[in-house]
């Protein structure tokens, strides 16, 4: 075994990972990376078939980034954004302001996903309070949701072993997710009958990803969207995972054709760089805080790291390098290539159950009797790196992925399934 694994099992815990059995998981330690691929200490090369958990939009080591990150360093790492301001975070807020699908747009910073999703939920019940209307103090969210690890995240989401921490979690209304049919229908008539006590609804628009990758047909989302705003109950957009032009629009709620009160960014906001998140209020929902100084309508949330100047700069260039290079045409072409690939190599396969895709953000769903965690393993083996999630692989590659890069992934992809699985196509 590489001397990095035992290294690396004796003193770091891992998220999601069975420390006891890690070092016989072969996982891969990354030493560095060129472009769309990850190099690991022995000089073996992966293509990362997840973007990095789904935080790289336009693969490693990209110069032009690295440029805004060394630029920023000259001038400074970080100031805090708490009653001071910082010049790469007013760029980067009025560059997205320009694009993102909400009305009058104002932007509070987190490092990551799960505290920008508490971010929302806090602004959603404080608005109510401060516009008088304190019983509206509920949330709704869907089956199979995924909106972070953090105890308000948790208490939104759905399975993920979350049942060890409910007596941390509060209740939530719940309506089915995507993947059962009549989960709008059945998410209005809850709203209708609690509207009186209902915050906000809370959302990840067209793909529920970690949840299994379903995918929701626009129209549903936007029937969702329009029973809030005829029942007076917030949205809250959780674009996390969809935004950066990961499902082929910039934002997903575009793509449905609504506007959100509250969207939650993260993720691919840096292109997979460095951490940062953003809570993103519509002009009604940040006009509910003003009020008198040090008093009780202020919004009293902030974090340490929030706004960070490096993280900032290198979002600004990020947002450029998506027009300039653009980046949604090739998610587009790319995505039909993928979507084409997997129709003919991969559900005709016998352990195969469904495949499902909307941009460069999808996955396969297994039979129960194959292990998709095995057959990740085998293509690890083979220089893709892929993570299982329950059933379902996901494929998740880089924006800027080739056609080349994605037949690669296919064929072993195809190959790992019939190893693991002993092959052969259905019937
Ligand atoms: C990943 C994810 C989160 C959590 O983001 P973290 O940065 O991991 O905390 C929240 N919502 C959605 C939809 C996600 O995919």
């Amino acid at each position: 075994m590489n001397d990095w694994i035992e290294r690396d099992a004796g003193r770091v815990w891992h998220g999601f990972t069975q420390m006891a059995t890690f070092p016989l998981q072969e996982p891969v330690i990354v030493d560095r990376a060129e472009g769309h691929e990850l190099i690991d200490s022995q000089g073996r090369r992966y293509l990362d078939a997840i973007s990095s958990l789904w935080v790289t939009t336009l693969g490693h080591r990209v110069p032009d980034l690295d440029a805004a990150l060394t630029d920023q360093l000259g001038k400074v790492a970080h100031s805090t954004l708490l009653g001071n301001g910082n010049r790469a975070v007013i760029e980067l807020c009025e560059a997205l302001a320009r694009v993102v699908p909400i009305n009058d747009p104002h932007f509070l910073f987190a490092s990551d996903g799960a505290s920008a999703v508490e971010q929302a939920l806090k602004c959603a019940l404080q608005y109510w309070r401060n516009i008088g209307l304190d019983q509206k103090s509920g949330f709704l969210a869907l089956r199979d949701a995924y909106h972070g690890d953090t105890i308000g995240a948790l208490s939104l989401g759905d399975g993920f072993h979350s049942e060890h921490f409910d007596q941390l979690r509060f209740a939530v209304l719940r309506a089915g997710g995507y993947a059962s049919p009549g989960w709008a229908e059945e998410a209005c008539s809850l709203i209708a009958a609690n509207s009186e006590r209902l915050a906000a609804v809370v959302i990840e628009p067209l793909v529920q990803a970690a949840g299994g990758m379903h995918i929701a047909s626009p129209d549903d989302v936007r029937m969702l969207a329009a029973s809030c705003s005829e029942h007076g109950v917030l949205l809250v957009c959780d674009e996390v995972a969809t935004g950066f032009g990961r499902t082929g629009s910039l934002f997903a709620s575009r793509r449905c054709g609504i506007q959100p009160d509250l969207l939650v960014l993260g993720k691919g906001i840096t292109g997979g760089y460095l951490p940062m998140s953003a809570t993103v209020a519509s002009g009604r929902v940040f006009t509910a805080f003003m009020g008198e100084d040090l008093g009780s309508r202020t919004f009293y949330h902030g974090h340490s790291y929030g706004g960070n100047a490096l993280a900032a700069a290198v979002a600004s260039r990020h947002l450029e390098l998506l027009a300039e290079w653009n980046v949604l045409a090739n998610v587009e072409a790319r995505s039909e290539e993928l979507g084409r690939l997997l129709d003919e190599r991969i559900a005709p396969l016998r352990a195969v159950t469904d495949v499902r895709l909307c941009g460069l953000l999808g996955g396969v769903e297994l039979a129960p009797w194959i292990s998709a965690r095995d057959v990740c393993s085998e293509a690890v083996r083979n220089g893709v790196l892929l993570r299982s999630l329950g059933e379902v692989v996901p494929l998740v590659p880089p924006l800027t992925i080739t056609s080349e890069e994605l037949e690669r992934i296919v064929s072993v992809l195809e190959q790992a399934i019939s190893t693991v699985g002993g092959g052969g196509a259905r019937g």
